[in-house]
């Protein structure tokens, strides 16, 4: 609000001495005028201040697009007063009157939020500064001339510029998914777009010879700045959200937009100065095809890193994250798969189900942690016991792990339940509600039947009631599933 009333100050200074024909010269409207800009760019940068970081970059290069005009006016107003005779200020101005395009083009062309590799932000950066660089070269060359054609020459350039840009901006503004992103789009194709339209309409009556009221207009693009910068966006603007699918084809073409005016400015500029004009046409089409090469670079290592992630999500995803062994979806897949391969003539396939001994009791001891690390040793004891890659151990769920042993009989189950009690009882982890005074397990043991086709879940259960024998036995030891347990129910 402070700031709309100075900018309401500032236009009224600057009217009043335009009406009043005060100085000749020009230098206290002129003062007036940069006024008026000043505010814009405060109101600029307080805005930046309450935005979030990724959007101070776009918001500073406004403000910078902004302050380069500042300099310019200025540059303006010393030459006068200091009668510049050599033309040298009047030379710096030209510069800072093309120069105020690069911050301009920054902004507009960026994916802002969104990060880029270095060499594309660098390509940018001279593919902006070759559009001011042509535009002096035009100025500067055509100037000598000095014929109406020849300014004429430069005005179409400058508003084919301007406009560009302006429509640069109404183009990201309507393809930015983010409120505040389109926000300060919306308030830059503003700017940009009252400023090619005075800037349009201002060559052409200087033409002619200035009338005093004239350099009101080149407050109307940073009044039109400041009154949208210092307001809530409006409700247009909040409405509308672009598809993905639009936001990514915008965002993708601004860049193109950059090249292609680059390349039109070049084979312009040729007629004048031909050497530049047909380098900086060159330059345009290498340095796009560079800066798609490094996106698409940029593209590949974001797929691969994707792929990366998700192979290691799809790691995860059958793992049991306390003990880093597999878990109970894994161990069914594979209990399945051991099963099937066994009915197509291999041999039979066996499960064992192993169960800590009175966990309880330990937990409530030593407590949830310690119970937990435990958990972790009996993991890697029974891992470590297996041998055959083929073999998979997993947690079945709190204290009970299983095995799966794919081509595996009777004998050889017995064997391998055993040497995982042995396994246990070697960690030697005190616990005193165990008879033995250190962890143990029990384990049931159930095998496929010979050339029958089972169902995992059968042989899950055959291997439980195993196990129960096993507890129910006096614990830290294995028990065998009868045949009669492991027989298919569907046996019709
Ligand atoms: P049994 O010898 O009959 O198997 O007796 P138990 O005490 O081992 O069996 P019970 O089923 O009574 O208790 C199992 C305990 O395992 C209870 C629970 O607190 C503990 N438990 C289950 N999952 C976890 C876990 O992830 N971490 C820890 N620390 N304890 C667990
Ligand atoms: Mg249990
Ligand atoms: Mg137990």
């Amino acid at each position: 609000m402070r700031l709309t009333g100075v900018l309401l100050v500032m236009v009224l200074v600057h009217v009043a001495l335009v009406s009043h024909g005060m100085l000749a010269a020009g230098i206290g409207p002129a003062l007036a005028s940069m006024g008026v800009q000043c505010v814009a760019i405060a109101a600029v940068m307080a805005r930046r201040g309450r935005d979030p970081k990724p959007l101070h970059m776009p918001w500073l290069l406004l403000a910078v697009a902004a302050s380069l005009q500042v300099a310019w006016a200025a540059i303006n107003v010393l030459a006068t007063v200091l009668k510049d005779q050599g033309g040298y200020l009047s030379a710096i101005g030209v510069v800072c009157s093309a120069l105020y395009m690069i911050p301009a083009m920054l902004l507009l062309v960026r994916a802002h939020g969104r990060s880029e590799p270095t060499p594309v932000r660098l390509l940018d950066l001279v593919m902006s500064c070759l559009v001011g660089v042509m535009l002096y070269v035009l100025i500067t060359r055509a100037i000598p001339g000095d014929s109406p054609g020849n300014i004429s020459v430069i005005i179409w350039h400058a508003d084919a510029i301007d406009f560009s840009m302006a429509f640069m901006a109404i183009l990201r503004m309507l393809g930015a998914r983010g409120l505040r992103l389109r926000f300060l789009f919306f308030a830059s194709a503003s700017y940009l777009l009252v400023n090619a339209m005075v800037a349009a309409i201002y060559n052409r009556i200087e033409l002619q010879g200035l009338p005093t009221w004239i350099t009101l207009m080149v407050d109307l693009p940073y009044v039109a700045l400041t009154l949208v910068v210092v307001r809530r966006p409006p409700r247009l603007l909040r409405r509308w959200r672009p598809s993905m699918r639009t936001s990514q084809t915008i965002a993708f073409f601004a860049p193109i937009m950059l090249s292609i005016g680059v390349l039109l400015l070049g084979i312009n500029v040729s007629r004048v100065a031909f050497a530049p004009g047909v380098a900086v046409a060159a330059a345009s089409v290498i340095f796009y095809g560079l800066r798609v090469a490094f996106i698409q670079h940029q593209h590949l290592d974001l797929q691969r890193a994707a792929q990366l992630d998700n192979e290691s999500l799809q790691h995860q995803v059958g793992r049991d994250p306390l003990t880093g062994i597999a878990n109970r979806t894994t161990m069914d897949a594979r209990l399945r798969e051991a099963l099937q391969s066994s009915c197509e003539g291999r041999l039979p396939c066996s499960l064992l189900m192993i169960d800590i001994d009175y966990f309880k009791q330990f937990n409530d001891r030593h407590g949830h942690l310690a119970g937990d690390a435990c958990l972790v040793s009996v993991a890697r004891a029974l891992t470590t016991s297996l041998f055959r890659s083929g073999d998979l151990v997993a947690r079945y769920g709190g204290e009970e792990f299983a095995v799966v042993l794919a081509d595996t009989g009777h004998d050889a189950a017995d064997a391998i339940a055993q040497r995982l009690i042995l396994a246990v009882e070697r960690l030697h982890i005190p616990h005193e509600g165990s008879p033995q005074g250190r962890l143990s397990v029990s384990i049931g043991v159930a095998t496929q039947r010979k050339g029958m086709r089972t169902e995992a879940v059968d042989l899950i259960d055959a291997a439980d009631r195993a196990l129960y024998r096993a507890k129910s036995l006096g614990r830290n030891r294995y028990e065998v599933a009868d045949d009669a347990d492991t027989a298919p129910r569907d046996l019709a």
